[in-house]
């Protein structure tokens, strides 16, 4: 990987070229499927010491939410060719808690909806699902604290509203998938929508 990674928001042709793709929106039963509990696909794989968590840190902690926007739209030019956004009518990301985005000054996940949005031309929203429990930084909790801690995290808004959509919900990063249960689960209170999700990185 060349200097880009590192020190620019932006990637160079040749790192965008050497991305870790997941290739699962054309593929049927993959690993994000299997966790998420529905039609799934993540964009790029996750993996410890590789550029990809570098950026990902910095998306998400050193104020470079572009990179999250970049990324989302990059995905969407290479996915716009599969049947993956085929029928979604609005993109939902994943909220943060208030507390956590003031602290923030941003959600990460928003920025790649906004990417996302600007290749399909299918619109963003964020005003119907918000994050009602505050959790401390997960990567510091035990599986069991996490799972207690994203049970009932979140609570949808005028379900009426989303009454038959077909929403694309976005997540930055999914491990376990307890958190993106937790957020579909809330989300089955708008009677005859369809989910389908998009990670922008999958954990291996
Ligand atoms: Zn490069």
């Amino acid at each position: 990987m060349c200097e880009g990674y590192i020190e620019a928001a932006f990637l160079c042709e040749k790192c965008i070229q050497s991305l870790p793709r997941t290739e699962q929106a054309t593929l049927r039963q993959n690993s994000t499927e299997e966790v998420v509990g529905t039609r799934a696909a993540a964009y790029l794989f996750y993996e410890k010491d590789h550029p990809v968590q570098q950026l990902i840190h910095r998306m998400k902690y050193a104020d470079q939410p572009r990179i999250g926007y970049h990324l989302g739209r990059q995905a969407a030019i290479e996915m716009q060719y599969t049947d993956f956004f085929d029928e979604i009518e609005l993109i939902i990301p994943i909220p943060l808690h208030p507390r956590r985005l003031r602290e923030r000054g941003y959600n990460q996940s928003e920025y790649i909806a906004r990417g996302i949005s600007e290749v399909t031309g299918i619109p963003v929203d964020t005003t119907h699902v918000m994050r009602v429990r505050h959790t401390p930084q997960q990567a510091m909790q035990s599986g069991e604290e996490r799972k207690q801690n994203v049970a009932e995290a979140f609570a949808v808004i005028h379900p009426e509203q989303l009454y038959r959509k077909h929403i694309l919900i976005v997540d930055d990063l999914v491990t376990t998938g307890e958190t993106m249960r937790s957020c579909l689960k809330a989300m089955r209170r708008c009677r005859g929508a369809k989910f389908t999700v998009f990670a922008l990185c999958k954990a291996r």
